[in-house]
């Protein structure tokens, strides 16, 4: 009897430990399910791909944190960024695409087909697409997580008509601060740059721009302390660096531009990153002139969006970054395994 048993137990791991790896078996694994990594989905799985998304600890990505999205083509009335996502992530599953509400938290590139793990499961991917996205920086005040999308906003090329005919603030001394200050004036009456030092860290050229402009008034050394309002922004509390002394600013609208940090940590000696952490991609070269794709260095490897994208982060380049990386992988799926 016992012996039965034993050899019952044995078989069934013998089983499982030959099935499971077939079963956890993708043509592609996504890793982010934003509109780069739910594009990707969408056009690995109509490909006929078996196609896994990892959602990770954002499912649907930054545009969860917004409320309406106006620039993205399609929808002439706006629309609401998480209405978006879960209409993305249903065309998705359409076609077959497989959404785990999972996060990543290991990945071996070394071995092919190659090894992505999550807290309780390894899945093997032929390839891998890495749609990670980045995060903005905050200044992490309760206030600023209370009122974001009711005046508190992180991207001023999405929001900048929201504020017409109003007086807004951004915060932050670079370039992308004073890029989206300069954004700001084409809607805002009026424009305080918040710095906490006394001189910007910007290149000349928009250091020039932002001082000469009329609508822009520059508030040096100063450090918010709060972001006042109910249920809508209304001023901003500051602290001079220098004497210490507090004062309020009447805003009703707010833009952290302090920067933004690619999440690619978990990549980190995995793939090629640049100084900042973005992923590197690498143009295939075709008759000696090089070709854009979304190959990482790591053959195989592709990535989409806001991970790589230092210079547009849009939904729809995020988008259309994770159809072409969808389109690499399929390429190389079938030049590679045939
Ligand atoms: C407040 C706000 C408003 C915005 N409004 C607009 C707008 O109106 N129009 C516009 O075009 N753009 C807008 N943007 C910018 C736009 O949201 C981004 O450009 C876009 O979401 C980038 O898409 P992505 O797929 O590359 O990454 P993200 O949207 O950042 O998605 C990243 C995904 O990766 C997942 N992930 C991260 N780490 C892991 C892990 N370890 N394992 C598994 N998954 C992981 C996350 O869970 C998330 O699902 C806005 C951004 C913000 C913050």
């Amino acid at each position: 009897m016992l012996t039965t048993i034993f050899f019952k137990a044995t078989f069934y791991t013998m089983f499982i430990n030959l099935l499971m790896p077939l079963i956890l078996m993708y043509d592609v694994i996504i890793i982010g399910s934003g509109p780069a990594g739910l594009t990707a989905a969408i056009y690995a799985s109509r490909a006929g791909l078996k196609t896994l998304v990892l959602e990770g600890n954002q499912p649907g990505g930054q545009l969860m944190l917004t409320s309406d999205v106006e620039n993205f083509p399609g929808y002439p009335a706006g629309i609401h960024g998480p209405k978006m996502m879960e209409d993305l992530s249903i065309q998705a599953k359409r076609f077959g695409g497989q959404i785990e509400t999972a996060e990543m938290i290991g990945v071996d590139f070394s071995k092919r087909p190659f090894a992505i793990k999550t807290a309780d499961k390894e899945y093997s991917g032929r390839t891998v697409i890495i749609a990670t996205g980045a995060s903005a920086k905050w200044l992490g005040l309760e206030s600023e997580k209370r009122l974001q999308g009711r005046g508190v906003s992180g991207c001023a090329t999405c929001d900048a008509p929201l504020f017409k005919g109003k007086t807004v603030a951004v915060v932050g001394g670079g370039d992308s601060a004073l890029e989206e200050a300069l954004q700001l004036t084409k809607f805002a009456a009026k424009v305080y740059i918040l710095h906490r030092r006394d001189a910007f860290r910007a290149s000349k050229i928009m250091q020039d721009r932002v001082l000469s402009h009329e609508k822009i008034e520059v508030v040096w050394n100063s450090a918010v302390e709060e972001i006042l309002g109910e249920s809508l922004v209304s001023g901003i509390r500051l602290k001079d660096m220098k004497t210490g002394k507090e004062k309020t600013l009447a805003v009703e609208g707010m833009f952290i531009a302090i920067g933004h940090e690619p999440n690619t940590s978990l990549f980190s000696g995995k793939i090629e990153l640049d100084k900042k952490g973005y992923a590197v991609l690498h143009p295939l070269m075709n008759n000696g002139i090089p070709v854009y794709t979304t190959m990482t260095s790591v053959p195989g490897v592709f990535a989409a969006g806001d991970v790589h994208d230092t210079l547009y982060r849009q939904a729809v380049t995020a988008a259309g970054f994770g159809c072409m990386a969808a389109l690499d992988a399929e390429k190389w799926l079938e030049e590679t395994y045939g």
